[in-house]
């Protein structure tokens, strides 16, 4: 009984995690002033309407509205939903491992929501959010010289440099053939990120796995002149190695 409890509540928690993620994810990349992430209640981006109490609940919100806008029957983006369902399942593999009452599950659980976030902006704009690059780099640093969690503090401030410079260093290089920025400054921020949470030598790896990511998407994208989300790749690629770290470090 006390497992199916706690199973809902995680479910509860994932959904409305998710549910602030989809809202991140709408506003964050929006220029416009009378819009931020506190303000003002979530609304029908089509005719404006303000979401009713029971469309903001996460899972049957959606359902509920039967993926329409109850006043101008526009479509709602199904991401919405899908981003629910997806931390949800995130948190109950994350807390299947890890203790509940751990002040460090919940820092990994902030993690690994923010790579998501960053990885959906990514793709969605091309563009990566720079608070949450400081979230991650600041977890980061914070998870590894208090309890050593991935990696030790070194290795931990060697993955925030390396990662960071790295990609730095690879753009100089191409600016320096094509007159033009090749990788975005953003990236370079994530990358410091995720090297800051797993380590110098996680870099390497978690890299391949995003550019491969990005490049999967490349050969499949039709219209071969668009940038390449490495972002995208990076933040999944990173999600991807947080997950196995848990599974093959946790018995
Ligand atoms: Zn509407």
């Amino acid at each position: 009984m006390e497992l199916v409890l706690t199973t809902l509540l995680l479910i509860s928690i994932g959904g409305c995690f998710g549910s602030f993620a989809s809202s991140l994810i709408y506003r964050l990349p929006l220029q416009e002033n009378e819009i931020n992430i506190l303000k003002p209640r979530s609304f029908c981006p089509q005719c404006k309407t303000q979401l009713s109490i029971i469309q903001l609940i996460p899972f049957i919100g959606f359902l509920y509205s039967r993926g329409v806008c109850l006043s101008c029957n526009a479509k709602i983006n199904r991401l919405y939903f899908y981003n629910e369902v997806i931390i949800a399942v995130f948190i109950l593999y994350i807390f299947s491992k890890l203790a509940l009452t751990d002040l460090s599950s919940w820092l990994i659980v902030l993690i690994v929501i923010s790579l998501y976030i960053q990885s959906i902006i990514d793709f969605q704009t091309l563009h990566l959010s720079q608070p949450i690059s400081a979230i991650l780099i600041f977890s980061g640093l914070m998870l590894n010289i208090s309890i050593e969690f991935f990696t030790v503090p070194l290795d931990s401030f060697l993955g925030l440099t390396l990662g960071y410079g790295l990609l730095f260093c690879i753009n100089e290089v191409y600016k320096m053939i094509r007159s033009r920025d090749g990788i975005g400054s953003g990236d370079f921020l994530l990358l410091g990120g995720i090297g800051s949470i797993f380590g110098a030598s996680a870099i390497g790896p978690i890299l391949l796995i995003g550019s491969s990511i990005s490049l999967c998407l490349y050969a499949v994208n039709k219209n071969k002149e668009e940038e390449l989300p490495l972002g995208f790749g990076l933040g999944i690629g990173a999600i991807f190695y947080c997950f196995l770290f848990i599974f093959f470090s946790i018995a």
